[in-house]
Parts: structure tokens; C-alpha cells; sequence
């Protein structure tokens, strides 16, 4: 089975959404073709997430998996979804050689959503029971902690439960403050989280995109970013402009402390990864080789 965390450190990762219901998946296999220029170890693909059909999640990760040779990672939420249909998907990604899951519980809209599953510690059990070391499964995680968690120490603890399933790697949700990502994952390695954490950033592109984020997920946004949307909020491309060289100079400083891996969610902006991997390709190689001449 293929899994990413084999080849070398730190990893480096991307994010796309697939297309939303009826919609052609031309636009995002052209966003693929793109991406896989720039040598991800992996890319994976949102679940149902802003309204997007979960069949193309199954059939963008196949074609990742299978027409690029590049490891598609499938999202798969487990709130409002019963056993069967799981299994229904879990089956279809298998039969298309697609073998890593990020388990995800899912947004709530309120609590009568829930169905036949909880949290996602239990869709991760549930994968694991049902078809063992058939798929490699990798968890969320949150550096600010999650929105609903009462205490970090409390998201911690729940976060340690879905690694003692056996997860191979957790993907962190987006921040800008690379600061708080570093002391949060300290906690989480004191608490005896052991598995690779892959760091998510993602690039500043609008004003408007940064007040959505803020409201989804609560990142801390720093006092330079507030002041360059300030400053440069009525002009996207300004802002796009320095958001990209923000979201470069954070990965530079991540890389150079030690993180396993950058995730980036793309926004399916390939003209956006083309800048910012240009801006860290020398760093990232850099460090590849320095991780494996020390080995
Ligand atoms: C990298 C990444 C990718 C994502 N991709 C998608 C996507 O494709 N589609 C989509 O719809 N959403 C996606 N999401 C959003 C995700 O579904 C939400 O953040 C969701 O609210 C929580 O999912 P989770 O898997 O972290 O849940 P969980 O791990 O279940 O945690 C959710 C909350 O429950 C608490 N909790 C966990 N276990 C217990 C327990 N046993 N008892 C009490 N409390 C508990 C946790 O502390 C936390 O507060 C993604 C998030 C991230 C970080």
C-alpha cells in the first residue's frame, strides 16, 4: 500500500474540492493537471464539504490515484450517514485502488444530524474493523482547538483516542500564527501523540475569504494580517498579492521548525500553489536533505 509518510520528510500536500453535484470535472482535472507539477506526496479530496457531491470525491480521488500515480487521499464524514452507505463508499474507493481515508466526523448543523455516529473516532473503529489494514486512515486535528471542544486539553484527549485507533497521520486545521501551531503541538506530543502532524495552511486570497475562515474556525488571525487586508482589503489582487507572500514566508518559518509536513488548501487556485511552491521549493528540498542525511 502506498502511504506517504514512507517517502520523505517533511511531506508536502494539497487540498482540492471537487466539483459540486451535476457539475464536469474538466475544470478540476485541469486544476489537477497543475498540482501534480509541483510533486505533491499526496492530494486530497473534500467530502461533501460547501455543498460538493460526495460521488465526485470517489471519482476525483480515483482518477488522482489512477490517471497521475499521485496518492489521492478521499475525505469521508460519518455524521447523518448510516453503516451501509459507508460501506457503499469505503467499497467503491477500494475497488478503485484509492487506500487512504481522512476520517472526519462532519459539520453539525444541529444535533438531530448525528445519525448512527458520533464522533469520528468512531468512523475511524468502524474502518478499521471492517476491512483492517485495507485503508491507510489519517484524522483531523486542531491547533486552536476545535470550536466545539470546552478546553484544548479536552480536544487533546479526544484527539489522542482517534490515534490510539491506529491513524497514520493527522492533518492540522488552517492558522496563521505558526506560534500557536508549535506550542499546541507540543501539548499533543506530551500527551503522547506519536503519529506525523502536517501542518494546514492556507493562503490569504481576499478579504472576504479571511472573515469566512475566521467565522468557520476561529483562527487567530495575526496583527500583520489584519493590517495588510486592512490596508489592501479593497483590492484583491493587492490582497492576493500579500497573502501569497504571507502563506510563503509561514511555511519558510514551519519548515525551519521542523514540522512533518505542509498541507495547503488550495482552493483549487493553481496559479496560487504555483507562486507560493516557488517561493518555498529550495527551503522544502533543503530540509528534505538535511532530515535524510541525518537520517
Ligand atoms: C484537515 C481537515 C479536513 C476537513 N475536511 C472536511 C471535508 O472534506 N468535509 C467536511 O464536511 N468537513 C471537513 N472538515 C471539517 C470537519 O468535519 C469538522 O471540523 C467537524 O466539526 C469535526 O470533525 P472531526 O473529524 O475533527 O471530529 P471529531 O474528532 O469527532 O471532533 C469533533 C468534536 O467532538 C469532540 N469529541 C471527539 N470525540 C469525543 C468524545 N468521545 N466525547 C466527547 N467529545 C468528543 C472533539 O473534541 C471536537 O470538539 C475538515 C477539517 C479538517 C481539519
Amino acid at each position: 500500500m502506498q502511504n506517504f509518510f514512507e517517502k520523505l520528510a517533511p511531506s508536502y500536500t494539497f487540498e482540492i474540492f471537487p466539483p459540486k453535484g451535476n457539475a464536469s470535472t474538466a475544470g478540476t482535472y485541469a486544476v489537477i493537471d497543475s498540482l501534480v507539477s509541483f510533486n505533491p506526496d499526496l492530494i486530497s479530496v473534500t467530502y461533501g464539504a460547501g455543498g460538493s457531491s460526495r460521488d465526485n470525491t470517489v471519482e476525483i480521488t480515483s482518477g488522482i490515484q489512477n490517471k497521475y500515480n499521485v496518492c489521492g487521499v478521499a475525505h469521508l464524514t460519518c455524521v447523518g450517514t448510516t453503516r451501509k452507505e459507508l460501506r457503499d463508499i469505503l467499497e467503491r474507493l477500494k475497488a478503485n485502488n484509492v487506500r487512504n481515508i481522512l476520517a472526519l466526523r462532519g459539520d453539525l448543523k444541529d444535533e438531530s444530524d448525528l445519525g448512527e455516529f458520533h464522533h469520528a473516532s468512531e468512523l475511524i473503529a468502524f474502518i478499521k474493523e471492517e476491512y483492517g489494514n485495507d485503508f491507510d486512515v489519517f484524522a483531523a486535528c486542531y491547533p486552536e482547538k476545535h470550536p466545539e471542544a470546552p478546553s484544548l486539553e479536552e480536544d487533546l484527549r479526544h484527539l489522542k483516542e482517534k490515534c490510539d485507533l491506529g491513524v497514520k497521520g493527522l492533518i492540522s486545521q488552517l492558522f496563521f500564527d505558526n506560534d500557536i501551531f508549535c506550542e499546541w503541538r507540543e501539548k499533543a506530543r506530551a500527551i503522547g501523540i506519536t503519529q506525523p502532524i502536517i501542518a494546514g495552511v492556507m493562503p490569504i486570497t481576499s478579504a472576504a475569504q479571511i472573515s469566512k475562515v475566521v467565522e468557520l474556525c476561529g483562527a487567530s488571525v495575526p496583527t500583520r494580517v489584519r493590517r495588510f487586508v486592512d490596508a489592501y482589503g479593497h483590492h484583491q489582487g493587492a490582497v492576493k498579492e500579500a497573502g501569497i507572500a504571507y502563506a510563503t514566508e509561514q511555511i519558510i518559518d514551519l519548515l525551519a521548525r521542523d514540522v512533518e509536513g505542509i498541507h495547503l488548501y488550495t482552493m483549487n487556485q493553481a496559479d496560487t500553489v504555483r507562486r507560493i511552491d516557488a517561493g518555498i521549493r529550495s527551503v522544502l528540498y533543503t530540509k528534505r536533505y538535511a532530515v535524510r542525511s541525518n537520517g
